[in-house]
């Protein structure tokens, strides 16, 4: 059976650890390696090389470090195939699908090629009599990211490129479930350019965080993934003096008015709901129809969809959506389904049964979706992640508002109308990050910033964008006076920008 380690220094590393996690082919349910769990020692010495290359990188000119992105960018679109068929071997996500989040991941690539535009600073000339003052950005020094499985390409890349181009280290901890996949971009990171020293992955579990956590020298932490953990990262991270951004979980609903284009409602319900197998932090998985009329024919023309669905592994090119990550993750979401139907939520639509010949290990569900789904049910309460729609009915528009802010999450949402009063009226009221009109699931692209509001995400900063640039640098504003001959003698009032001495 393989053994997969870590990237360090440039290299494959195997580790010195006998700590080990299973991965498996989630579409088989065959266990096809064994990933090696970073000990502490192992994280604090790829810190410490971390820490000694970023001081010449942290100097190294911008457009030096945008050459790296562009070459990167190139390997990246070159490799995507193979990149595609390493992820969904060990998510189970079609090709299709791993291909896009590839795609979106090599779009924040792009993003920073443009990096000593981001960098740059503002100047203000004679903010006093010979004084001039201007900013600019430097490198937070060494960031470590903590990643989860069900981007294992697409959520790294919004951070390191980010990162690496802004001047800092990357110690990057993937998911233990789906690890190939990341250490496979880092040769071609590697192979595009990048000093040795700069960018290490390492795998692990909680001793390998709580090590990076823990280390004085790791700055700024990035986090993606549950909520539950996301706390706990940025409560120990800032306790530590670390900037951390902590991107959590989420409940994503969608409001379905009276107005609204049925037809393209259901398609965009049917990707956002089930595309991923719903393993999407941006999944819809609650709709809210407002008024009985919207409520009855989104229920009559979505229920032949889900039982349409193609639900096999990725190596069908047919497929719609493939297995979920985990024995686990298939009997958590079988939990709630059996939880939803005691709290008497309609089940209209059952993916439990589904088998698939010659898959009989696979982590299977089918689609499933609830209708007369309360705000008290767990079903409605807990992300889920697992392809379970739940349609909570409504009477009012106000009412769907109400709901959707008073719901602890804040990733996304969306509203499908045709009335751009009320679309206006939603992106203004709406306490949630990411909205869309008519747009299902609306993913910042990569020049604009992704985060969301609430428990779903702890820190100031949402990631990549001009955000991403924030985070990953720091500050600085001078002040500078020239020519330096000037003499005014001791002052010892505060000056002001109407000093005007010279
Ligand atoms: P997870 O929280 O289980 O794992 C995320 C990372 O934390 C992994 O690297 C894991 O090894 C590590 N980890 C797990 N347990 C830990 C512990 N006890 N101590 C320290 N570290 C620990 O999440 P997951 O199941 O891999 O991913 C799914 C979750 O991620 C969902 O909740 C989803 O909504 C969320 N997610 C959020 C976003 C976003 O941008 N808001 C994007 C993608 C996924």
């Amino acid at each position: 059976m393989k053994t997969i380690g870590h990237f360090v220094n440039g290299m494959h590393y195997d580790g010195d650890s006998d700590r080990i996690s299973a991965v498996f082919n989630p579409a088989t349910g065959v266990q096809t390696a064994a990933v090696r769990l970073a000990t502490k020692a192992e994280i604090d010495s790829v810190v410490e090389l971390a820490a000694s290359a970023q001081t010449a990188w942290g100097t190294t000119p911008p457009a030096k470090r945008a050459q790296v992105m562009f070459r990167f960018r190139d390997l990246l679109n070159r490799h995507i195939d193979e990149l595609a068929e390493l992820l969904s071997a060990e998510h189970g996500k079609t090709l299709a699908d791993a291909k896009g989040e590839i795609a979106r991941g090599i779009e924040v690539v792009e993003f920073v090629c443009g990096i000593p535009q981001l960098l740059k600073g503002e100047y203000s000339g004679q903010v006093a009599g010979g004084v001039d003052s201007y900013s600019m950005r430097q490198a937070v020094g060494v960031v470590a990211g903590i990643t989860p499985f069900n981007f294992p390409a697409m959520v790294p890349l919004w951070m390191y490129p980010v990162s690496l181009a802004c001047g800092n280290a990357f110690v990057l901890k993937p998911s233990e479930r789906d690890p190939s996949v990341v250490l496979r971009i880092a040769e071609l990171l590697h192979d595009a350019g990048l000093p040795a020293g700069l960018f290490h992955v390492v795998n692990g579990d909680k001793e390998a965080v709580d090590a990076l956590l823990d280390n004085p020298q790791i700055d700024a932490v990035s986090f993606v993934g549950s909520t539950a953990i996301g706390e706990y990262i940025y409560a120990r991270g800032t306790a530590n003096g670390k900037r951390v951004q902590a991107l959590c979980g989420a409940k994503n609903h969608m409001v379905i008015m009276p107005d609204a284009d049925m037809n393209q409602v259901v398609d965009a319900l049917m990707g956002a709901g089930y595309g991923s197998a719903g393993e999407r932090c941006m999944a819809i998985s609650v709709a809210v129809p407002v008024g009985e009329d919207t409520a009855e024919r989104l229920i009559e023309k979505l229920t032949p969809r889900i039982h349409a669905l193609n639900v096999a592994p990725y190596t069908d090119p047919a497929s719609d959506m493939g297995p979920v990550i985990s024995k686990q993750a298939l009997e958590r979401i079988k939990g709630y389904i059996a939880e939803g139907e005691a709290a008497g939520a309609k089940l209209v639509v059952d993916g439990r049964g589904l088998k698939l010949q010659g898959y009989e290990e696979g982590y299977f569900l089918g689609g499933c979706l609830f209708d007369e789904v309360t705000t008290d049910m767990s079903i409605y309460q807990n992300e889920i992640f697992g392809p379970v729609v739940s349609v909570v009915r409504t009477g009012e528009y106000e009412e769907a508002v109400e709901m959707i802010n008073a719901h602890e999450y804040g990733n996304g949402t969306a509203i499908f109308t045709r009335d751009g009063d009320t679309a206006r009226d939603f992106c203004s009221r709406v306490r949630i990050g990411m909205v869309g009109v008519n747009v299902p699931i609306p993913v910042p692209v990569a020049y604009h910033s992704f985060g969301g509001w609430k428990r779903s995400l702890f820190g100031d900063h949402h990631i990549h964008g001009m955000e991403g640039v924030r985070f990953n640098t720091q500050l600085k504003t001078m002040t500078t006076r020239w020519p330096s001959g000037i003499r005014d003698g001791a002052v010892f009032n505060f000056h002001t920008g109407s000093d005007t001495q010279a």
